[in-house]
């Protein structure tokens, strides 16, 4: 756009000559405009309200003129001459300048000599009363009311606000009473920052990178927008996670295309791009200029400034005014003199009450001040530049233009633009990793499987993004570090800026919820036992032992031996023992003692085995001791068959712990938690005793009951052989690991209730679209699909033996065979070392029987075995030495020759007389 003051020497002599032309008695008016900068734009709408003023409708009964000044922006002295200039060629009113610097110099001067004084720029709310000021710029309070008020619609909680100039905190002063006094988290902080130090701002910027805000209000020169976006850009700051709010009314005229902006930027202006009264604005001044100025313009909407509309709509409001005016008396003043212009009153009360005008702006009202108290603003998105919705400060209202299912849509298109990061972490079954088939290269999100995968391969197909799986540094959850003052796992790369998402089995907890925002919840769940199951041990052999302890079984086999030597010793001290070997005859020579040390252990044994013996003692001191033996054995037996029962049947193997009243009221079975996990912090954080006392006990032992992994914890219980470990996890967990593993049981109901969400940024704008989807995924049966498939189908089941498949609900009392077992292994140990003492003793036998018949050991082995292996001999010829040396039956007189046994001979017989009674008899 070619313009400049020329021009208008240009159009008064087209005005003059007019008027010649015509020779019509009109009256002009000239209109003094201060501009801050030539080639101003405002000239667009200043010469076609002259040119259709005083050509296009020749019928009009004034004649308007210009009279232009171009003034320094900062220089008070010079522009109070060149106003005084302007005075003094005889004016109806002056517009301008824009600068507040410079205008408070033109309004004491007007005011002084009662000129009419119209600006279209920003300025303090004027709380003065004055016939002669009217500012066309929307009041300041109003429009800092209408700022928070939109800022509020938006839903911002958490705002860092950066001004550049002072007037921008007068702007924001509104927005900063929207933080709340009596906070209680920092969901509504709101940080402020002057744009100091500039031009390069991101030092600043640094500063906020890694704070939970990530709403930013901007209020700087609208020159100064795009370098600082720039360098927000630079520190990642302009992507999808941030929303920005450009406080400027001339935000659209910056080109932000270099920026490729992700971020959600909100802009506002007073006025619409659509309106009819705007495109036939821009459609006359784009006439107006190519024809009576020769001057071809390219004019686009986002080309055109504010104050170049407000100015439009102040010359069409003074212009009608001042030809409704009848007849404005000459009334020349001057600086210099004390004269006050006579119109001055009327031309801005008839100015002030216009109505029914086509403006660009929309509607104008004025207060008794002279600002400006109606108007539009009318707020849009950068993206698409969408109308969200319009702010009508009159009435304080604010008038959405869009559905919420189109905010949402709107919200969500930037997540288009961008790869969406998810930091997520490895666990069964939400995240695993894919073991590669041979030559197989797995890359990006094919690496990993699981229900987080899946559950955001559907979130991403409902709302269309792409996005990339990114496993945290030290695969944790996210807990905060009181002495780093900082986030760990997921918690942290959402703060630091390093994912857009965060997805895992991650507990929504009040803790996190102020710093980081959730998704609704995608799964509910709650604290529970995870414990062994006793029924599936599969090392119990010789658990017919267990009734009694180690001890007692030595007590017992010592007492045993002590008792049966003392019984030895009292049978043969006591008379009664002592008894005539032949009974018929009634003067023995002898008399005999049958407790041998051998018949004592064997009266023992068969007591404390409840078979009872064959031979009893018939001493008082002897029948007292084993009296007393009985005594012991009677207790002793049905001890442990009492205890037999119990330990081996399935009723009684139930868990020695049924909830959590029973784990916290006892300290054998140690449990404990996930580090720094949710569970711990619901065990730190509750106020009831009963979980107090468990933190303190897991806090306590040694060695530490925590593990960092739930799957180290799922193990330290699987490998305690006496099932003396519990570990407190989270119900969703318990269920997968105990469908995975027979030997794992869920122990009682839940602790708590909570649930899993997805997290994100605060205020993140795509967090709508996100809950949307998830509600659709639980809506359509998804959500229990993929819980179905991971939980159930996909499942790995550690092999289950026999012992193990046991149905938990199972309440038959019946011992199986795993449990009884060891009972069988010792009768077939034992009737195993029976034979082999019957065959060496058969054996014995042969070599005695080839040495005194005088045959070889072979010879006398296979007449043996023919006896032996032939069952239907029952009678054996008896040999005078065979017979003498007796057969392995025993049942022969051994007597004499007793002499010629050996000593092992002597041995054997001593095992088996101790086996029978008769064979000494
Ligand atoms: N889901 C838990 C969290 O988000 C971790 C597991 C636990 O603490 O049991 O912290």
């Amino acid at each position: 756009m070619e313009m400049n003051v020329i021009s208008f020497f240009n159009l008064l002599v087209v005005v003059i000559l007019v008027q010649k032309c015509y020779s019509v008695k009109k009256e002009t008016y000239n209109i003094g405009i201060i501009f801050n900068e030539p080639s101003s734009q405002s000239e667009l709408p200043l010469n076609d309200t002259i040119v259709r003023n005083n050509i296009i409708e020749k019928e009009t009964s004034v004649s308007l003129s210009s009279k232009v000044q171009v003034v320094s922006k900062i220089d008070i002295f010079d522009t109070s001459k060149q106003i005084c200039n302007l005075i003094d060629d005889g004016v109806v009113a002056i517009l301008g300048p824009s600068t507040y610097v410079t205008s408070p110099v033109v309004e004491s001067t007007c005011k002084n000599l009662n000129l009419p004084y119209i600006v279209t720029s920003w300025r303090m709310t004027s709380f003065e009363e004055s016939d002669v000021f009217l500012n066309f710029h929307p009041d300041a309070d109003k429009l800092a009311k209408g700022i928070a008020d939109i800022v509020r619609s938006l839903g911002w909680v958490g705002i860092i606000i950066l001004y550049e100039e002072e007037e921008g905190l007068v702007k924001l002063q509104e927005v900063l009473k929207l933080q709340n006094l009596k906070r209680t988290d920092n969901h509504d902080f709101i940080r402020v920052q002057h744009l100091t130090d500039g031009p390069d701002y991101r030092p600043l910027f640094k500063k906020f990178r890694n704070t939970t805000e990530n709403n930013i209000i901007l209020d700087c020169k609208t020159e100064n927008i795009l370098p600082i976006l720039t360098q927000a850009k630079s520190l990642d700051m302009l992507d999808i996670r941030f929303n920005y709010f450009l406080t400027s009314l001339d935000a659209h005229t910056v080109d932000y295309s270099s920026l490729n902006v992700t971020a959600n930027i909100t802009t506002i202006r007073i006025f619409d791009y659509n309106s009819e009264e705007f495109l036939n604005a821009l459609q006359k001044w784009g006439i107006t200029a190519f024809e009576f100025f020769k001057t071809p313009l390219y004019l686009t909407p986002t080309s055109i400034k504010t104050e170049t509309a407000l100015f439009q709509d102040a010359l069409t409001y003074l212009t009608a005014a001042l030809k409704d005016l009848p007849y404005l008396p000459e009334s020349k003043v001057n600086c210099f003199a004390d004269d006050k212009y006579m119109n001055g009153f009327s031309i801005i009360n008839a100015t002030r009450h216009k109505e029914d005008l086509p403006t660009i702006t929309g509607p104008i009202k004025f207060d008794d001040f002279g600002n400006r108290i109606d108007f539009n603003i009318y707020v849009y998105t950068l993206d698409e530049d969408q109308l969200i919705g319009t702010y009508q400060a009159l009435n304080e209202t604010m008038v959405f233009a869009r559905t919420s299912e189109e905010t949402s849509l709107a919200a969500t298109s930037n997540l288009k633009k961008v790869k969406v990061m998810v930091s997520t972490r490895i666990g069964n079954p939400f995240l695993m990793e894919v073991t590669p088939q041979d030559g197989q290269i797995l890359e990006g999100n094919d690496r990993y499987e699981g229900y987080t995968k899946d559950l955001m391969d559907e979130i991403a197909k409902n709302i269309d993004f792409t996005f990339e799986l990114h496993i945290t540094e030290g695969n944790l959850f996210g807990s905060y570090l009181e002495d780093q003052k900082r986030w760990t796992g997921l918690i942290g790369d959402l703060l630091e800026r390093r994912a857009h998402l965060a997805l895992c089995d991650l507990t929504i907890t009040h803790q996190r919820q102020s710093v980081v925002d959730f998704s609704m919840p995608f799964m509910t769940l709650g604290i529970s036992i995870l414990h062994k199951s006793p029924a599936k041990d599969p090392t119990r052999t010789f658990a017919f032992l267990e009734p009694f302890g180690t001890s007692v079984w030595i007590y017992s086999a010592t007492l045993y031996l002590v008792v049966s030597i003392i019984l030895y010793f009292i049978a043969r001290m006591t008379p009664g023992d002592w008894e005539n070997p032949h009974p018929c005859d009634d003067k023995p020579k002898v008399l005999e003692n049958i407790w041998t040390l051998q018949n004592c252990h064997w009266a023992t044994l068969g007591t404390i085995m409840n078979q009872g013996c064959d031979i009893l003692p018939k001493g008082i001191s002897s029948r007292f001791a084993l009296a007393m033996w009985w005594f012991f054995a009677l207790i002793i037996t049905n001890s442990y068959i009492a205890n037999l029962t119990a330990f081996l049947t399935k009723a009684n193997l139930e868990p020695p712990i049924k909830n959590v009243e029973d784990l916290s009221k006892q300290s054998k079975i140690k449990y404990g938690c996930l580090e720094k996990g949710s569970t711990e912090q619901f065990f730190k954080d509750s106020n009831i005793t009963m979980f107090q006392k468990m933190y303190t006990f897991m806090k306590t032992t040694r060695p530490s009951v925590f593990e960092s992994e739930n799957i180290d914890g799922v193990n330290r219980v699987l490998n305690d052989k006496k099932g003396l470990y519990a570990f407190l996890m989270e119900s969703t967990q318990i269920e997968y690991y105990v469908e995975t593993n027979c030997k794992l049981k869920q122990i009682g109901d839940w602790l708590d209730t909570k649930s899993y969400g997805i997290a994100m940024p605060m205020n993140a704008p795509y967090r709508g679209a996100i809950d949307k989807a998830i509600l659709e995924l639980q809506e359509t049966g998804k959500l229990g699909e993929l819980k179905t498939k991971w939980w159930k189908k996909k499942i790995k089941k550690m092999p289950c033996d026999e012992n193990n498949n046991i149905d938990k609900d199972d309440n038959s009392n019946d011992l199986d065979i795993a449990r009884t077992f060891g009972i069988f292994l010792v009768l077939l140990v034992g009737v195993s070392i029976a034979i082999l003492l019957g065959l060496v003793e058969f054996l014995w036998n042969v070599r005695n029987i080839s040495v005194e018949e005088h045959l070889s050991f072979w010879e006398a082995l296979k007449i043996e075995l023919k006896f032996a292996v032939n069952i239907w001999i029952t009678k054996k010829k008896i040999k005078v030495v065979a017979s003498d040396t007796s057969s392995s039956s025993g049942k022969s007189d051994r007597s004499d020759k007793a002499d010629k046994k050996s000593a092992i001979h002597n041995f054997l017989h001593t095992a088996s007389s101790f086996m029978n009674l008769n064979a000494d008899t």
